[in-house]
């Protein structure tokens, strides 16, 4: 079994990270700013969406989205709970492990090596805007799952074919999750194990 991340939210905990960064991008562009508490119902994926939905201009959208991107690489958050064992656990027992974000590449593997788990992910996707068609490229018809924290990734993983474990973390309301295809929901990596994983896919197949 493969197993596949998203990594804001999944991996790296920054829910309020990127709630200023989405009011930075906002603020830059000339469109008037969230709330923090509304957060989790105002986030879509790809940022396009999410920065048309907040009344972003289409020709405003490259900058929106560029801004937004530094200053999420501007500001450092850290890895969610039990995230860095899991990942070393999966690494050492010889799993396949990679990311698949649609965040740009100088970020990315900047926080990977911040967090120590650069060693253990085989495959590194950046700047993944559809990540329908990145899930398939890696899973290229074997089992895999995908650890995602939005609608947009759980719906991703259903389309492309994987396992979709749904992450709560701030992005994205538990009811949107289970509704966009979760078939399992943890908080964190706690204690999880990859024999784990394989068994949650395995009950919910049967
Ligand atoms: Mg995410």
């Amino acid at each position: 079994m493969k197993f596949l991340f998203d990594w804001n939210g999944t991996i790296a905990d920054d829910a309020g990270r990127a709630c200023l960064a989405t009011n930075a991008a906002l603020i830059s562009v000339g469109a008037g700013t969230i709330r923090p508490s509304e957060f989790d119902r105002n986030f879509l994926l790809p940022l396009d969406a999410m920065f048309l939905r907040l009344g972003v201009q289409p020709d405003r959208l490259q900058a929106a989205a560029a801004e937004w991107n530094s200053a999420m690489a501007g500001q450092p958050a850290p890895i969610r709970a039990g995230a860095a064992d899991f990942l070393a656990r999966l690494h050492g027992d010889g799993e396949f492990c990679a990311v698949i974000s649609a965040a740009g590449a100088d970020y990315l593997l900047a926080e990977l090596r911040a967090f120590e788990v650069d060693d253990c992910i085989d495959v590194v996707l950046s700047g993944a805007a559809d990540k329908v068609k990145a899930l398939r490229e890696l899973r290229r018809g074997e089992e895999a799952v995908y650890f995602g924290d939005t609608e947009y990734d759980m719906a991703s993983a259903v389309a492309a074919g994987c396992f979709p474990v749904g992450v709560l973390t701030g992005y994205c309301p538990e009811e949107k999750l289970r509704a966009a295809g979760a078939q399992v929901i943890i908080t964190d990596y706690t204690q999880l194990s990859g024999e784990d994983v394989r068994s949650m896919a395995l009950a919910r197949a049967n």
